[in-house]
């Protein structure tokens, strides 16, 4: 992507410069966007500083002037106590502005809140990312939206400065149920790869050529191929750096749960979904929270 500046003079507030939101930001600025941006975190204001992202004091400040306001944030409460909270966000983005909330959420949680932006006149989003960390830097990430089409025609320019991939799912809400889809599929495939691969060497297979076996065979996967959970078997993946990095445990066992809770509210049956979810939940209370979600290998490795 050429780093041509193709803004339109447009102004974005970027509120939550983590893991992901802070190479997003620094993407904007480097495409040539006016980014005013927020966290509450002084480490990744910091940062987001020292990427060359201009930072603003609250996020009442970052959304002055703005025409485009994009968030970032761990899960639904942090996206609702921003913008419908005690602060009344919403009530301060300028007229005109367009909205867009990139976390991963509950598609109910999106609804409320694009709903709140309706009542003010504001074209709402949700815009949930695919990509991990490495695509957030590279600006390679997918993007799946909800929401109306018109909405994200205004859009398209600002997520072509982050990302390769926009996928237009339906209406507001349907980014987000895509997007658990996607996760909950992920879930359960990275630990029925793993329990695979503990199989193959409880039997004294060599888990390297087992992997690059079913990497070409009908078991294959980004699980087997690219982020291969048993440690040492792709050079390249968390699993050969002590799972550090990468997709944390907690944020797949958070998606998944969105998941189990959306099928609730359909009555559609996700029997591997919400057994993958109690993997992830044992996996973390084995202290694993925080490490890559891989890493639910280990709880499948025989007790030395
Ligand atoms: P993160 O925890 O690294 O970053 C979230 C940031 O939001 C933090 O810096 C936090 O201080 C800030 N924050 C929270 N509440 C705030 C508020 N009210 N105002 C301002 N800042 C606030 O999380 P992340 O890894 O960047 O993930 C963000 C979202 O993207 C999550 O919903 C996650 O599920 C999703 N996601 C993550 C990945 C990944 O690989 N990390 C991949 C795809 C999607």
């Amino acid at each position: 992507m050429s780093n041509t500046n193709h803004t339109g003079g447009a102004r974005v507030a970027f509120i939550g410069l983590g893991h992901m939101g802070g190479p997003m930001a620094a993407n904007l600025a480097k495409h040539g966007y006016a980014v005013s941006a927020f966290d509450l975190s002084a480490d990744a204001l910091r940062k987001a500083r020292e990427a060359g992202v201009a930072v603003a004091p609250s996020a009442l400040a970052a959304v002055e002037g703005a025409s485009v306001v994009i968030s970032m944030l761990p899960a639904s409460r942090h996206v609702e106590g921003l913008y419908l909270g005690d602060g009344a966000l919403m009530a301060a983005i300028p007229a005109g502005a367009l909205v867009i909330d990139c976390s991963t959420i509950a598609p109910a949680s999106a609804q409320r809140v694009a709903k709140a932006a309706a009542d003010r006149g504001l074209a709402m989003l949700d815009a949930p990312v695919s990509g991990g960390v490495a695509g957030a830097a590279a600006g390679t990430l997918t993007f799946i939206v909800g929401g109306d089409a018109a909405a994200l025609e205004r859009a398209r320019p600002v997520l072509q400065a982050m990302g390769k991939n926009i996928f237009h799912m339906g209406a507001s809400g349907a980014g987000q149920v895509a997007k658990l889809c996607n996760n909950m599929a992920l879930g359960v495939i990275m630990a029925v790869t793993g329990e695979a691969l503990a199989l193959g060497v409880a039997h004294g297979l060599d888990p390297q050529a087992l992997s690059a076996m079913m990497a070409v065979s009908t078991g294959r996967s980004w699980a087997t191929e690219v982020c291969n959970p048993w440690p040492g078997v792709k050079p390249e993946a968390p699993a050969s750096r002590g799972y550090s990095g990468g997709f944390g445990n907690d944020l797949m066992l958070k998606d998944l749960g969105l998941a189990v809770e959306a099928a609730l509210g359909t009555g559609a049956a996700v029997p591997l979904g919400e057994l993958a979810r109690n993997l992830y939940a044992l996996n973390s209370r084995a202290g694993r929270g925080g490490l890559d979600f891989s890493s639910v290998q280990q709880l499948l490795l025989k007790a030395e």
